[in-house]
Parts: C-alpha cells; sequence; structure tokens
C-alpha cells in the first residue's frame, strides 16, 4: 500500500525551480532574478546580530518591520501584511479567497506560482493571453470577470515578460471591478519601473480601490532572496486579517525581520543598485537586439529575448538547445517553455561581464 495523498497534490503544479545553485563560483546566475549585489554590510551585521537571539521565537508581532513599512509607505499597520517571502502571502491568499466553485483570472505567461492557487483550492482557473507586445490585456481580463469571480492577478511589470502597464489604464481596469473581487498587483518588480517612477506611484491605488492588495518583496531590489521576507500594503485590514488567520504565527525569521528593517534605513544603496541595473538592462537588451533579436521593452529586473524565429515549428526544441549550450558556458537562464512560452529565454540583469558572456554564447549558438 502506498501512501494516500488529497486530490490537490495531482492538481498542483510543480514550480520550475532553477538549476545551477550547486554550480561552482564563476556561473552568470541569470535564472531567477535575483540582485547581483551581496546586502550591505549593515544588513548582514543586522541579521548575525538577530542570530544571536535564536533561542527565542521571533517578535510575532513584527512590530519594527511593520512599522518600519508603515513610516515608509504611510499605511497603518493594520494594513500591512509579512510574510515569508511575498509567494507565502499569495499562497495564503489563495487560501482566504478561493475554493470549489470560485474563480480566479490572471494573465498567462506570468508568474508561475499564480497556477497553483487554483489547483491547490478546487478554483477555476482563468488565463487571460497577454497581448501581441506581451503585455496584460486589461480589457480581456475585465470581461473575464464573473460573479463568481474572488481574485484577480495583475503582475506589474510582468514576470516573465518584463512589461509594464501605466497607473492611469490599471486605476480605470480597477473602476471597473466589483468591491467583492480582491485585485492583488503583484509588484515585486516595481523599484525597477520607469513606467512607475517610484514604489509610491501606486499608493493612491489603495485609497481609491479598498480591495487592491499591492505585494511587495525584498527578494529582488532589496537583495535579500535567500532570507525570504515580503510584504503586502493592503487596502482593507480584513485582508491582513484573512491571511494571518491561515497561516502559522511565525512565519518571518528572527534573522529575515531584522535583515529588512535594515534594508529600509539603506534606500540611498537600494536607489544606486536600481539606477545601475536599469542602465544594465538597456545594455544588455541592446546588446541581444545587435544580434537581431526581438526583446520585449522591459521595465523590470530582467530581458525578455525571443530566441526562435516565428516561422519556426520547432521553437521549444530550439530553445531547449539555447538553454544547454549557455549552460555548458556557465550561463544560467530560464527558459521561456518553463514558464509558459516556448521560444523565449528570460534572462535577469548582471554583472557586465555575466552579460559579455551571455552575448558571446548567444551569438556562437544562434544560427547566423
Ligand atoms: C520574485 C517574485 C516574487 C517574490 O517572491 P518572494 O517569495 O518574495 O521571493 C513575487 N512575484 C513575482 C512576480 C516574482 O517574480
Amino acid at each position: 500500500m502506498a501512501i494516500e495523498y488529497a486530490q490537490r497534490i495531482r492538481r498542483i503544479p510543480t514550480y520550475p525551480v532553477a538549476a545551477g545553485y550547486d554550480l561552482g563560483a564563476d556561473v552568470a546566475m541569470l535564472a531567477a532574478n535575483e540582485s547581483h549585489w551581496p546586502p550591505a554590510a549593515e544588513v548582514v551585521e543586522a541579521a548575525a546580530a538577530a542570530l544571536r537571539g535564536v533561542h527565542r521565537y521571533p517578535d510575532p508581532a513584527y512590530a519594527p518591520l511593520r512599522e518600519a513599512l508603515s513610516a515608509r509607505y504611510g499605511i497603518p499597520s493594520s494594513r500591512i501584511a509579512l510574510g515569508n517571502g511575498s509567494c507565502d502571502i499569495l499562497l495564503a491568499a489563495g487560501e482566504a479567497l478561493l475554493e470549489p466553485g470560485a474563480e480566479v483570472v490572471y494573465a498567462w505567461p506570468s508568474f508561475s506560482v499564480y497556477a497553483h492557487l487554483a489547483a491547490a483550492s478546487g478554483a477555476r482557473a482563468i488565463e487571460v493571453p497577454l497581448d501581441g507586445e506581451d503585455r496584460h490585456d486589461l480589457a480581456a481580463i475585465a470581461a473575464e470577470v464573473t460573479v463568481a469571480t474572488r481574485l484577480v492577478l495583475v503582475c506589474n511589470p510582468n514576470n516573465p515578460t518584463s512589461t509594464s502597464l501605466p497607473l492611469d489604464e490599471l486605476d480605470a481596469f480597477l473602476a471597473g471591478v466589483p468591491q467583492h473581487v480582491c485585485v492583488i498587483l503583484d509588484e515585486a518588480y516595481c523599484e525597477f519601473s520607469l513606467r512607475l517612477g517610484d514604489p509610491y506611484a501606486s499608493l493612491g491605488l489603495l485609497a481609491r480601490h479598498p480591495n487592491v492588495v499591492l505585494l511587495r518583496t525584498f527578494s529582488k531590489a532589496y537583495g535579500l532572496a535567500g532570507l525570504r521576507a515580503g510584504y503586502a500594503l493592503c487596502g482593507t485590514d480584513t485582508f491582513r486579517t484573512a491571511v494571518d488567520q491561515l497561516r502559522q504565527p511565525f512565519y518571518v525569521n528572527a534573522a529575515a525581520q531584522a535583515a529588512a528593517v535594515e534594508a529600509l534605513r539603506h534606500q540611498d544603496e537600494v536607489e544606486r543598485r536600481v539606477v545601475a541595473t536599469v542602465a544594465g538592462r538597456q545594455a544588455l537588451a541592446d546588446g541581444a537586439r545587435q544580434l537581431g533579436l526581438w526583446v520585449a521593452e522591459s521595465d523590470a529586473n530582467f530581458v525578455w529575448i525571443r530566441v526562435h524565429d516565428a516561422a519556426d515549428d520547432r521553437a521549444a526544441e530550439h530553445e531547449a538547445a539555447v538553454v544547454a549550450g549557455l549552460r555548458e558556458r556557465d550561463v544560467l537562464v530560464r527558459a521561456g517553455a518553463s514558464l509558459g512560452r516556448a521560444g523565449y529565454l528570460r534572462v535577469t540583469v548582471g554583472s557586465e561581464r555575466d552579460h559579455e558572456r551571455l552575448l558571446a554564447g548567444l551569438e556562437a549558438l544562434l544560427p547566423h
């Protein structure tokens, strides 16, 4: 007899994990949209100081982190949800909002975790194709909202296609979504967005649309992916209480809390890294375009590159060969096929040297 698991274990897709964490030091890690800069020394010291007290549980009220976020964004603590990475909040939102008979609407391709939410809950997933320029098609998404809809997910800028939408379009879209529907704007990359301008730009949406949740993370611009800390700025405190009710009490560990609080004190450093990343993404996109490749207009810390000819019906095969060839050159990127669209690569902005290695690899591997 084998162990019998719940139905949903057969439905939930396996997260497409990035490879390469077992490789040596000299690898261009361009597959997971991490920061290629280590955390600031003060941030490391804050985490280390927290380790000296880990015989105690972490602060269950998360007071310093909540207060630091509240002060920064002018949102009351009662409307700030925290999580073991923002994915933790996403999964809890799925549990809090979805069940059989309910519907969740999101664009596709978009963040791979979204597909998990319906599968885990038994709700119906409605995946709305991106438009011709790989952006969210808000009119098509709005058309899918019904009385059964509980949750709409909008990833802005979108992972994996790197594209973004202007706030006025989102605002008009939100005005048409009924108030009983929770809309999570996944802003994991908002700090890199020139279109948004700054991470305060979207806060006005919360005041106008209390059913909105802005999902943010310390994993990307703040460079703390390995510690796991994320947060959500919520239009209403019921979202926060619902996601807290579902989870274990200690969902952000003590080192992560301390590091996140300290990281928020170093906005100048964050800003410098963002500026360098934006310059890097332009250089990377230009380099790929010089090889004759189409690159989406990126507003994030990664670029989305088409590596197959539109007439080629073997896009997946071709893409897999390019990904494998890059890997042999110790350059790790993400294959579009694992993210919902074959024939593309998602490449994180890295160092200049990482980009040189990637572009040299692409030049050697692509047909001329
Ligand atoms: C990276 C990412 C996240 C953040 O995940 P964490 O759990 O906070 O590390 C959330 N949404 C999207 C779209 C992402 O790409």
